[in-house]
């Protein structure tokens, strides 16, 4: 096998003088001549090829870092979504306790009393022992007003609410019913235990002193009914108010029971 002539020596050969006259040498120069302009094409093609491929891969580049970038940014969004989300839970959670409580006191509102008093209906239909429900109000409170102001009127409530909702046992449940009037909610409590709780709830606010003053503060009237079965919780309601409204007139600081 012959070994590929250089070009340089392809040159050498066609200018040698020996071969002046040698008929083949015209053929053998268009051929060389060919051959040059093919190599040249063909270096213009890969270089085209080369360019396009760069190119390509220059794009791929960008795009790999585009879709990364909005890869970022999508997380980014994700995060930022789920942590507004949290925190609208954690304000529903919060607008939710907050409309069942009173503002000025803590205590539950009426609106939470309703509905545990729902509950208590449904385990008094299952069979469970009676309720006790009882009103409470401040007696003579205007004068607290009239003597302190009404700042120190908010803050002996708020510390009527403390000292009543201390007297009672985990289950039972005091909602502030209005002004200064409270409700007890005492499950599964008869007659005489429900007394029980009274007295020491009115004897604990008879206790109340204001910082400096060395005179009883004030007193509470209560009236104390029980859940008769199957009955209206209205008129439950309307049984503890009228007990109540007896306590008044009987003179105040006492416990009034009406039973039906
Ligand atoms: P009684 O023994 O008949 O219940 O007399 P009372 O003065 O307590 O009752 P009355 O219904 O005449 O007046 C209730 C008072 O309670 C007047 C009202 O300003 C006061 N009061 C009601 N709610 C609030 C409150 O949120 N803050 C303050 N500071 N006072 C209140
Ligand atoms: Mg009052
Ligand atoms: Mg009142």
């Amino acid at each position: 096998m012959t070994s590929r002539l250089t070009d340089q020596q392809l040159e050498q050969l066609l200018a040698d003088p020996k071969l002046r006259d040698n008929p083949l040498l015209p053929v053998l120069q268009q051929l060389v001549e060919r051959d040059k302009e093919q190599r040249e094409r063909l270096e213009r093609l890969l270089r085209i090829s080369d360019s396009s491929y760069e190119m390509a891969r220059t794009q791929t580049h960008d795009l790999l870092h585009q879709y990364d970038r909005q890869l970022r940014r999508l997380e980014k969004i994700t995060r930022i979504s789920d942590r507004y989300q949290r925190s609208l839970l954690e304000l529903n959670e919060e607008l939710k306790k907050a409309a069942l409580r009173d503002p000025l006191t803590g205590l539950a509102n009426r609106r939470l009393l309703m509905e545990r008093l729902r509950e208590e209906l449904d385990r008094c239909r299952r069979g469970r022992e009676p309720f006790s429900l009882v009103m409470l109000d401040a007696d003579h409170f205007k004068r607290i007003n009239d003597v302190f102001g009404h700042e120190t009127g908010d803050r002996v409530l708020c510390m009527m609410a403390d000292t009543i909702s201390r007297q009672l046992r985990g289950y039972d449940l005091c909602a502030r019913w209005g002004g200064e009037e409270f409700m007890l909610l005492l499950p599964e409590t008869g007659l005489e235990q429900a007394n029980g709780i009274v007295e020491r709830v009115m004897q604990a606010v008879r206790s109340l002193k204001l910082a400096g003053e060395s005179e009883t503060l004030l007193s509470i009237s209560a009236g104390l009914t029980v859940y008769l079965p199957d009955e209206d919780v209205d008129l439950t309601i309307n049984r503890a108010d009228g007990a109540l409204f007896q306590a008044k007139n009987n003179g105040r600081d006492r416990l009034q029971v009406v039973l039906r």
